[in-house]
């Protein structure tokens, strides 16, 4: 059986790792490049080297940064420094921003506590999220992760750790997917869950 050449065999391979792209479509994708005209291939791969190169985590927030500085959110004065997110992960920011109805600030935790996986308090950002709320003072932190165990867990957990630096500690109302991520809940349920907050643990 012929196959295609190992060079383009190499490219479709890469393509593959990405979410959502199967075989046949890492194919069809490496041969797309192989035919273009233009230059877009290789401005792809610069695109992709620049964003590897220069993009790290926000020093306060953790969302996704360039270079040395803060992320956008963080360095935009119009957000209200009154409300903070905590999220699982820089992506859990997207979907929220989307939603479109949150314009306070966030902080991405690095995942969430489960003994099962090994993951401990001091295994996430909530040493750093403590000195945030002592520092920038907030009036709320709203704990948007995931309605699984170990999102609530994690939830009552930092909510407990908030209880003597008087911040009122909420989360998204109900609406959300049982056990789901936000990422896979719609704009408009995480809008009005977001508007709609309840008091954590109370
Ligand atoms: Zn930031």
């Amino acid at each position: 059986m012929s196959d295609l050449p190992p060079s383009v065999r190499r490219l479709a391979d890469g393509l593959r790792r990405l979410p959502g792209i199967g075989a046949r479509n890492a194919q069809r994708m490496a041969i797309a490049v192989l035919r273009a005209r233009e230059g877009w291939p290789e401005e792809l791969a610069d695109a992709i080297r620049a964003a590897r190169g220069n993009v790290r985590p926000c020093g306060r927030c953790g969302f996704f940064a360039e270079g040395d500085a803060l992320c956008e959110i963080c360095r935009d004065p119009k957000r209200d420094g009154a409300v903070l997110c905590v999220v699982e992960t820089a992506n859990d920011v997207l979907p929220i921003e989307r939603a479109g109805v949150f314009r306070g600030r966030y902080h991405c935790l690095g995942g969430k506590l489960s003994p099962i996986h090994n993951v401990g308090p001091d295994d996430l950002a909530i040493g750093a999220l403590l000195g945030r709320v002592r520092d920038e003072g907030p009036a709320e932190v709203v704990m948007a992760l995931g309605t699984d165990v170990e999102g609530e867990t994690t939830s009552l957990y930092i909510a407990q750790q908030l209880r003597s630096l008087s911040v009122r500690v909420t989360r998204p109302a109900m609406g959300l997917p049982m056990g789901g991520s936000l990422d896979v809940a719609d704009a408009l349920t995480l809008g009005r869950a977001l508007q709609h907050r309840q008091d954590v643990g109370a």
